[in-house]
């Protein structure tokens, strides 16, 4: 598949080049194309090992960035005399630390070996002492009262989709526990896995306390030997109509706990003032970082350089910077963010709704830029949130006065929840991406399959060269609409209305 994409992209560059007129690029843009790749080279160098948050490579990068940023005339646009340029973001890394259950059958201890139960829980330690099991089978928290679970730890069969939908709805009815017989597709190496890998938040987010637990289906089966219930039995009763939770002659005691790791990070912030600030805002923003160290501990190539992801965005953020500073005052404030932490759960762009340096109902639209350099030049343009703000419309306009075809279908959609923007549209700013990278949603799916998230993802292994043609045409339209949204004639101001 891979192949022939590229096949078909040099098809594309092949007519351009032996065709008529317009595809030659003027000397602006090839200066453009060049100081594009010049970041990007310089961003995704080993040199910057990856750009993980916490690291030497985040003190790079910023570094970079921070000087380019202020050779071009931005100024710090924290709003924080303390903290001039990069705002602080902090960040817990939790994984799980402890896990000790003990399980009493009519009273008398049962021995389970530990590693066929794993406790998890989402504070720093929780446990339940001598609670009853009740198997509840497939059923959810809303089938119950709060008097059924409380002080109860639920017993649920695993589904064949497995999700914590169930779990959590158990919890919140009022379960001290919840005990997830392994009894679908997933093992008990999958769930700590997993837990593993989504283990980060901010620091100030509130922690929970909840406790879950998994069991293997074997050790559920030897738990309950001798008593009235077997789970061949209680697995049938859970798949007949009218199914009533069964209580269990088995109590347990759970304990968990978490280890926290505190990781210091900073988003970047700079500004390009307006004539009127109080007419409201326009923002651009790119994560810069990517996951440092993560090809397999053998490879020879272990860096995640992330030249399209995201090293290809900064790029495009920091030329967008340079033109709109280049031109004549507008009339709003225009802020540009790169974020931190976006690959660890878009945590850099909460940080920034969370904690902003200006009201949020001021910022009149929000441009994301992730993973550039996918399509050609003459790619049409997607919207990554079509439908979802009210920008589409001045969208269209722009893209009409700068001679761009935008597409007219929501296929983009799909990834929306992929990018920074979609943290943003959380606190109802208004964020979109406007992007050749989606206009031909193939390309994108082709790099989602091969080099996304991968050490491949740099200037030389790439399987499918940088194409800075489309990238070159994006930063013309955001210039663009950097331009049309600044201008509070074209787009009026409706904070607060
Ligand atoms: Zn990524």
């Amino acid at each position: 598949m891979a192949r022939k994409v590229a096949l078909a992209s040099l098809g594309v560059a092949l007519i351009a080049v032996s065709g008529p007129s317009p595809a030659r690029p003027s000397r602006a843009d090839r200066d453009l194309e060049a100081r594009l790749r010049a970041h990007i080279e310089v961003l995704a160098s080993d040199d910057f090992d990856g750009r993980e948050p916490g690291t030497d490579g985040e003190a790079k990068t910023l570094r970079y960035l921070g000087r380019e940023w202020y050779n071009i005339g931005l100024v710090s646009g924290t709003n924080d005399p303390g903290n001039e340029w990069f705002a602080p973001v902090t960040l817990v890394a939790r994984e799980p630390a402890a896990s000790s259950a003990r399980f009493l059958r009519k009273g008398y201890r049962t021995p389970i070996t530990p590693q066929d139960v794993l406790v998890l829980t989402s504070g720093k330690r929780s446990l339940v002492r001598n609670a009853p099991l009740l198997f509840v089978g497939r059923a959810e928290g809303e089938e119950f009262t709060r008097n059924e679970l409380a002080g109860r730890i639920a017993v649920l069969l695993d589904g064949d989709t497995p999700d914590s939908k169930r779990q959590n709805a158990l919890l919140a009815m009022g379960a001290s526990a919840v005990l997830t017989v392994l009894d679908g597709d997933r093992n008990m190496e999958e769930v700590a896995a997993r837990r593993q890998r989504s283990g980060y938040a901010l620091a100030d987010d509130s922690l929970g306390g909840d406790l879950e637990a998994f069991i293997s289906r074997d050790s559920m089966a030897a738990l309950l030997k001798g008593t009235a219930h077997t789970l061949d039995a209680l697995e049938k009763a859970a798949a007949e109509p009218g199914f009533a939770p069964i209580t269990l002659d088995v109590s347990a005691s759970l304990e968990a706990t978490t280890r926290e790791t505190t990781i210091h990070t900073h988003n970047l912030i700079g500004k390009i003032p307006g004539r009127h600030p109080e007419a409201g805002a326009v923002l651009f923003l790119a994560h810069w970082d990517h996951f440092g160290e993560c090809g397999e501990p053998t490879a020879e190539d272990r860096i995640c350089n992330g030249a399209i992801d995201n090293a290809s965005g900064v790029a495009a953020l920091t030329e967008v910077a340079r033109r709109l500073a280049k031109g004549p005052q507008m009339d709003r404030d225009v802020y540009f963010l790169s974020t931190t932490a976006e690959e660890l759960g878009l945590l850099g762009a909460h940080a920034f709704a969370e904690n902003p340096p200006l009201p949020l109902d001021h910022i009149v639209a929000a441009f994301n830029i992730d993973s550039d350099a996918i399509a050609p030049a003459g790619t049409p343009f997607a919207i990554v949130g079509r439908g979802m703000t009210g920008l589409d419309a001045d969208i269209a306009k722009v893209a009409k006065a700068e001679h761009f075809k935008l597409l007219e279908n929501d296929e983009a959609n799909e990834y929306v929840r992929r990018q920074d923007g979609w943290a943003l549209l959380q606190h109802d700013i208004p964020a979109v991406m406007v992007t050749t990278a989606y206009g031909k949603i193939g390309l994108m799916r082709d790099f989602f399959e091969g080099d996304y998230h991968r050490p491949s993802d740099d200037l030389v292994h790439l399987s499918h060269p940088l194409q800075l043609g489309g990238e070159v045409e994006d930063v013309k339209m955001l210039t663009a609409l950097g331009r049309w949204f600044a201008d509070p004639k074209k787009v009026p101001f409706k904070a607060g209305q």
